[in-house]
């Protein structure tokens, strides 16, 4: 049997054409390197999106096959800082469309981007659409982790913070690097800075508000964080991960459970 979980860069050909033939979805982590306050590395959505996908490629062993994750991504705004390396939209969207379509093209017909950096989010949709797009046999998925109805009820149950508490480096982020490595976060150092030009319909939480606004990161969080890093706990963090495992498991199911697209003619009527 193969080793679990199924990583796909230690497969030989013959495993990937097998691989492919099994069904599996194609499980991509997609992240960014960037500043997360003076507490938390600047890996901090790389570590945490991949050990979410790890985690979930070892409870479902025969489903997913996972990708080694995509470290950049999109963080121009957050330059002033020191650490973030930021890969053009248009560039990081093309990537990582590339990604699904070399996989298309091996025969993986389902596929999951599972992202874990707020700017990415629109980014890694469109490229997952382009996959679609030109391979229209293929079910191309993207998802912003411990965003789905679930993870938000227990959010909403286990948070200690305000709306504006989960936003970046905050009580979120940091209770999760507190879950998966303590040793490299530094709670001392650990603020509560909510600097965002938060109103009715525009604010920045792990679910922001639905007028969309991003400016510069430096003209509203001086330490990058934005959130309250202080109320993060390592048990906070364990319960996230773990809702965050079940969610990309789940949409690894649905995903393998939907019947693949089938373009056809249109006609006038419904049957
Ligand atoms: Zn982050």
């Amino acid at each position: 049997m193969w080793s679990s979980p199924l990583l796909y860069e230690r497969l030989t050909w013959p495993e990937v054409r097998r691989a492919a033939g099994e069904d599996r979805v194609c499980l991509i982590p997609v992240a960014t390197l960037e500043d997360h306050g003076p507490h938390l590395p600047i890996d901090t959505d790389l570590r945490i999106t991949g050990e979410i996908c790890r985690r979930a490629a070892e409870e479902a062993t025969d489903e997913i096959v996972l990708l080694p994750p995509i470290p950049h991504g999109y963080s121009p705004h957050h330059m002033d800082f020191p650490g973030p390396i930021t890969i053009g939209w248009d560039t990081f969207t093309r990537y990582c469309r590339d990604v699904g379509t070399s996989l298309a093209r091996h025969g993986f017909r389902r596929m999951l981007f599972l992202n874990g950096h707020g700017s990415n989010q629109n980014l890694v949709e469109m490229a997952a659409r382009l996959v679609g797009l030109e391979h229209p046999e293929v079910l191309a998925a993207a998802a912003f982790h411990t965003s789905g109805a679930e993870s938000a009820r227990l959010i909403a149950e286990l948070r200690d913070s305000e709306r504006g508490g989960m936003g970046h480096a905050c009580e979120l982020e940091t209770s999760m690097y507190l879950a998966i490595d303590a040793n490299a976060v530094d709670m001392g150092k650990a603020v509560d800075e909510r600097g965002f030009p938060a109103g009715r319909h525009a604010w920045m939480d792990w679910s922001d508000g639905p007028l969309k606004i991003m400016p510069w990161w430096s003209s509203f969080s001086r330490t990058g964080v934005h959130g309250d890093a202080t109320k993060g706990t390592a048990e906070k963090g364990r319960a996230l991960l773990e809702a965050a495992v079940a969610e990309c498991v789940a949409y690894v199911r649905e995903l393998r459970e939907k019947p693949l697209p089938e373009r056809r003619r249109p006609q006038e009527t419904v049957a």
